[in-house]
């Protein structure tokens, strides 16, 4: 008895922790499966050093093979220019280190604060302001989410909760239940956001037992997700963007602007109307942080600027994202 319904629960949890364990991760691979010239392989190779390759087949399924310049392709390939060293780009450069009051928190706004719930993602994205973060020293054991968890309870203004990684989903439903648990019974908290690319790199990551959990407390769940570009929405995207709709989460995404990417009025047209035809609203488009290894992607907030008023002038308000910057030591994401 005891064994067969645990089989029940275990079957389709396991897909996507085969997929997240099935990553792709050498570079011969990549450009092999994508046919590729392989006269770039070493200096593929040089960049992965500092920060590796690791992408989900099912992301990768979604570039065009043989086209080098693939805007999901960009995001996560290493290369050649990020080993140039550019003035004015650091290894934290939301100097976040100083904002961390005690391991796997990071306390800088008002009413909300960022948990570190997982260090790792399912892809490593080539700009991401994370690369150079300490993640080892913010992973947490028992008694130092016993010690977030007694903070946050002290904290008496806070409202929300946000689960932030790498990518907290990464962490398996047992632990997120957990943790869960905790934070609907602080009194003061009323919500609770989770911000993951998961949804879009490894969507069968949304089953029914991950919806019971996000749905699962008297905290209104909200998932912001983080999506560049509307070739990173198939169909299998749109299917678990459905399903977390139905369940009553709020969505909303995050895109990073991102030269040879996003950077064009259309690109940023069609990934507004894709993540509304998926239930996404458009919350944010963040300015690239200055972390080292990432000075090739960066649009200049002049050019940044137009782009917002051009497809302000074309869109209904509500598919127009926030143009932001993120300034350290700033109690909240600066407009542009
Ligand atoms: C971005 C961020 C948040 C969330 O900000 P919102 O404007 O509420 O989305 C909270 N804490 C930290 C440290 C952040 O960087
Ligand atoms: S998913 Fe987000 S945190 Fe993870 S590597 Fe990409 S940008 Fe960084």
């Amino acid at each position: 008895m005891a064994q067969s319904s645990l089989f029940i629960h275990e079957l389709p949890s396991r897909r996507w922790q085969d997929e997240l364990a099935d990553l792709i991760t050498d570079p011969q691979q990549l450009l092999q499966l994508l046919q590729l010239n392989p006269e770039q392989l070493p200096s593929v190779r040089a960049a992965g050093e500092a920060f590796a390759l690791r992408v989900p087949r099912s992301f990768i399924r979604r570039m065009q093979p043989g086209n080098p310049q693939d805007p999901l392709l960009l995001q996560i390939l290493p290369g050649a220019p990020e080993l140039v060293a550019s003035p004015g780009y650091g290894a934290d450069p939301l100097e976040e280190a100083a904002a961390n009051p005690l391991p796997g928190v990071v306390h800088k706004y008002h009413g909300r604060l960022l948990l570190i719930v997982a260090g790792q993602c399912a892809v490593n994205c080539r700009y991401c302001f994370r690369r150079a973060f300490p993640y080892a020293e913010n992973h947490l054991g028992r008694t130092q989410w016993d010690s977030a968890i007694t903070y946050i309870r002290s904290q008496t203004k806070l409202r929300e909760v946000i689960l932030s990684g790498g990518d907290p989903l990464v962490v398996n439903d047992r632990q997120l239940h957990w943790l869960s648990n905790q934070l609907a019974s602080i009194p003061q908290l009323d919500k609770l956001r989770v911000h993951t690319r998961l949804p879009i790199v490894a969507p069968s990551r949304i089953t029914n037992a991950l919806l019971d959990w996000l749905c699962g407390t008297r905290l209104k769940p909200i998932l912001v997700i983080h999506c560049n570009h509307a070739n990173e929405i198939d169909t299998e995207v749109h299917a678990a963007l459905q399903k977390l709709r139905n369940a009553g989460v709020t969505l909303l995404n995050q895109a990073v602007l991102l030269k040879g990417i996003n950077d064009s009025e259309e690109a940023l047209m069609s990934l507004s109307e894709s993540l509304f035809a998926s239930g996404v609203l458009p919350y944010y488009l963040h300015q690239l942080d200055r972390v080292q290894g990432a000075a090739h992607f960066e649009v200049s907030d002049q050019r940044a600027r137009q782009l917002i008023a051009a497809i302000r002038n074309q869109l209904p308000g509500y598919l127009v994202p926030r143009l932001v910057r993120e300034i350290p030591a700033e109690g909240a994401k600066s407009p542009l």
